[in-house]
């Protein structure tokens, strides 16, 4: 099951994502994680990444493509991978697919987890964070026991200085813009499967897992 996701901010893309990798036994990658681990491991690769991140400029589309190659190739990733946040441009997009072609490893779908943009501001601009366990809850969907307070560990909830309505309206935005053309290139080529993630999690796992094992019978 080789898998890239996506969904505008507020679709639960990150849930899901930890959940389908669990269900499937497939890694999740992220492509924040390797760029970090090379460049803190000094290889070859993060070198030359650690180049255009010291004149603070972007590390270029080939070379991230060129690190998650290498990550798809580990041995954890032999039954599959779930791409997240990776590609987010057609660019990035070709070139991983030229990777995957030559490694004879084609992706199998592309989930795109759907949601209108005023039920993702809704549950962006509600959402508040336990500074200690990282949990986090909604004031409308998803409130704590005690309001403001971790039903876990009983600290005060924060909420994220990106989290108010015009900066979510902003976020959302930007990815339309970025996300459209992609979305595009992967229907031209029969990928693209649409997931409504306007209902509740659980119920949103449920339906991706029964698509995918449809998508692997068939
Ligand atoms: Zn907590």
């Amino acid at each position: 099951m080789r898998l890239v996701l996506l969904g505008p901010p507020g679709a639960g893309k990150g849930t899901q994502a930890v959940r389908l990798a669990d269900r499937f036994g497939i890694p999740q990658i992220s492509t924040g994680d390797i760029l970090r681990e090379h460049v803190q491991e000094n290889t070859m690769l993060g070198i030359r990444a650690r180049t255009f991140m010291d004149r603070g400029e972007y590390v270029p589309d080939q070379l991230v493509v060129e690190m998650v190659t290498e990550r798809l190739g580990e041995p954890d990733a032999e039954k599959g991978f779930i791409l997240d946040g990776f590609p987010r441009t057609v660019r990035q997009a070709e070139s991983l697919e030229g990777a995957l072609t030559a490694a004879a490893r084609p992706l199998s779908a592309v989930l795109m987890f759907a949601i209108d943009d005023e039920m993702a501001i809704r549950r962006l601009s509600g959402r508040w964070t336990c500074p200690v366990c990282k949990r986090t809850y909604n004031m409308e969907f998803k409130p704590p026991v005690q309001e403001g307070i971790c039903d876990f560990d009983g600290s005060e909830l924060e909420r994220r200085a990106d989290d108010d309505e015009l900066t979510v309206r902003r976020r959302i935005e930007v990815y339309r813009e970025q996300t459209a053309p992609l979305e595009r290139f992967y229907r031209e080529r029969g990928l693209l499967r649409e997931v409504d993630a306007q209902a509740p999690e659980d119920e949103v796992t449920e339906r991706t897992i029964a698509l995918l094992d449809e998508l692997e019978d068939a």
